[in-house]
């Protein structure tokens, strides 16, 4: 067929702007996915910082200058808080991720995604 027939059809159809839309859907859901592994990349480092903490307050302890209780209540309260932060994210980056698949193609698609992001066929 000829593809100012073609572009005339899917005009009218008015199907033009849905591969269109798709790929402005998919570029978004791949900045947030960006956003949140920044955000998770920031939590696992505050993670780690937390760990050595207590990982230090081990050591004093074991040299014979145990910390307060309080600060051990605050650092494991802290991890305890980071880590269902982490768990979280992942949880949100796995669904925006693949929460779905393509009938026409088989390609993973987000959950929320009203088109396919490799073919663009409607979900
Ligand atoms: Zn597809």
């Amino acid at each position: 067929m000829d593809e100012k027939v073609k572009e005339l059809l899917e005009r009218i159809r008015g199907t033009a702007g849905d591969t269109a839309r798709a790929a402005g859907k998919k570029a978004g859901q791949m900045v947030d996915v960006a956003k949140l592994n920044v955000q998770l990349f920031d939590l696992n480092g505050e993670y780690s910082d937390i760990l050595r903490q207590l990982g230090q307050v081990m050591v004093d302890t074991h040299r014979g200058c145990p910390p307060s209780g309080e600060r051990v209540t605050d650092l494991l309260g802290r991890a305890d808080e980071t880590g269902e932060r982490i768990a979280e994210l992942k949880a949100r980056i796995a669904d925006l991720r693949q929460a779905q698949t393509c009938p026409a193609c088989g390609a993973p698609c987000g959950r929320e995604d009203k088109f396919c992001r490799a073919c663009g066929r409607e979900l």
